[in-house]
């Protein structure tokens, strides 16, 4: 792998040819790519800052090739890297040269929908939008949404245990998963999928698998709870002078009882950006330093009682309501389109934190700063999730200077008590500072985890723990 903080790693020892054949009586052929025309998309991740050297790429279609395939692999001694949808932003499914990528898309299975239950049972490979799309034809919804849903697969979202833009409303990806089918390093098959709403019969498997991030078993199905369908959608865009005002129209909304499903902060540097991006004009007749989306969702009409809290409250500075599909689209677009504006501007350096959320407003007063401070000239385009008061700061024009960056934002965010990935995970990026959030206690704890289920360090190796050895 190369690019800033990742890991290298020699091909394996009873890797090479040998397997590669082995892995085609298993998946057949034309599911092992080894031709770097074919594994171009598998190698780099979205960023384009991260890329690795696989032995090949195999693609099993079911559980069963994946548990064969993990055994070989264990039997060879080569690390696996499991992939998804290859939209994780910390590199997590990139490989380490020389390892299997384990790519894991062709898992597209949707079983019925358990409507008594409202939960349903999906193979690892389905889309998120297919998943979505899958809960609403039987009347139903999915908790989680993000704007990487065409891409991003189930199997991954549970292991990085993405969070997204619902997660006000129905809490992140761990809140949805009820069980999960996983091949261990071993090539063990090991299932909990009954989906019991009360279960207390032992540790907690499944909770343990979301968010392994690939490093303790490649998870095959994923059971999730769905959840009733929102028909009734209002979204606002407010314009406000900055994070303080617009946590404090946050707090009138919640405090006037609105049935709130999302709240997004972005700026003026931002939106900037995103209208030159994909062509929009501009929200309001004029710039203001930062714009408050927040959509109200529920079975009825909630239109006129966001119009009326938001003539209320203090730190509206303008605003622009939509309740019309095509209005609210055009007004998400401002903040959806950020992370595609910021790859198309360049190679950001990305670092997804999280403060108390009454500390943000001073924690983003800090912020410039900070990264001034270790890449001077570098533009930081900053968004997020502000109920969480979890934010993406992405530094542009800083790729030469991503560790210094990186390491001054993230001290930043511990001394305020705030998480270094409030989303995206460690992957090979951010290992580096683990101990910023994590005791030793709890490390040590990990790493009897991790040695326990997998010895031979072969899933992701590199990642998480493995990233934080790489930079000791
Ligand atoms: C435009 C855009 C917007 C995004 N917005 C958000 C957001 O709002 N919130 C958020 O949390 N994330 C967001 N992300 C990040 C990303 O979409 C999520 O991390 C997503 O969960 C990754 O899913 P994936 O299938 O692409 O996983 P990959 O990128 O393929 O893999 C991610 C990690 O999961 C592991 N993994 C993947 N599949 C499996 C499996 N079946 N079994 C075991 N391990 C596996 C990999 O080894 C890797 O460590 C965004 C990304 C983009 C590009």
């Amino acid at each position: 792998v190369t690019g800033t903080a990742a890991d290298g790693g020699a091909p394996a020892p009873g890797g090479g040819p040998a397997l590669v054949a082995a892995l085609g009586r298993i998946v057949g052929g034309r599911h092992v790519l080894t031709d770097p025309d074919l594994t171009g998309s598998y190698r780099t991740d979205w960023t384009r800052r991260f890329t690795g050297d696989p032995l090949c790429v195999v693609r099993p279609a079911d559980t069963a090739e994946v548990a064969a395939v993990v055994a070989a692999c264990a039997a060879a001694g080569a690390p696996v890297t499991v992939q998804g949808g290859n939209t994780g932003l910390v590199a997590g499914a990139v490989p380490g040269d020389g390892d299997v990528l384990l790519s894991l898309t062709r898992l597209t299975a949707l079983e019925p929908v358990d409507a008594v239950a409202s939960q349903v049972t999906v193979g690892a490979g389905v889309t998120l939008a297919n998943l979505q799309a899958h809960a609403r034809a039987a009347g139903l919804d999915f908790g989680v949404d993000l704007a990487a849903r065409d891409s991003a697969t189930v199997g991954g979202l549970t292991a990085t245990n993405a969070g997204g833009i619902r997660v006000l409303r129905h809490g992140d990806m761990r809140a949805q998963v009820v069980g999960v089918e996983a091949v261990l390093a071993d090539g063990t098959v090991v299932a909990h999928l009954g989906g019991l709403p009360k279960d207390n019969t032992g540790y907690d498997l499944v909770g343990l698998l979301t968010g392994s991030e690939g490093t303790l078993a490649a998870l095959t199905r994923v059971r999730v709870r769905l959840v009733p369908p929102l028909d009734h959608r209002v979204v606002a865009l407010v314009a406000v002078e900055g994070t303080g005002p617009a946590l404090d129209v946050l707090r009138s909304l919640r405090a006037a009882g609105l049935p709130l499903a999302a709240a997004e902060l972005c700026y003026a540097d931002g939106v900037d950006l995103v209208r030159s991006y994909a062509s929009l004009k501009a929200p309001f007749d004029q710039a203001y330093p930062a714009y408050l989306l927040v959509e109200c969702a529920g079975p009825a009409e909630s239109e006129d009682d966001l119009l009326a809290a938001l003539g209320e409250a203090d730190g509206v500075a303008d605003a622009t309501v939509a309740s019309d599909p095509r209005g609210r689209e055009a007004l998400w677009r401002y903040r959806e389109a950020h992370t595609e504006a910021i790859s198309a501007a360049g190679v950001p350096v990305k670092l997804d934190v999280a403060v108390p959320v009454g500390r943000l407003a001073a924690f983003t007063a800090e912020l410039p700063a900070a990264v001034a401070g270790a890449a001077p000239g570098a533009r930081s385009i900053v968004f997020g999730h502000v109920n969480e008061g979890n934010l993406h700061v992405n530094v542009l024009d800083a790729v030469e200077r991503a560790e210094p960056v990186t390491d001054a934002v993230l001290r930043l965010v511990a001394s305020y008590g705030g998480s270094i990935s409030a989303e995206h995970g460690i992957g090979r990026a951010k290992g580096a500072w683990l101990p910023l959030c994590r005791g030793e206690a709890e490390l040590a704890m990990m790493r009897r985890i991790k040695a326990g289920l997998d010895p031979a360090d072969l899933f992701g190796r590199g990642v998480l723990l493995g990233s934080l050895d790489a930079a000791r």
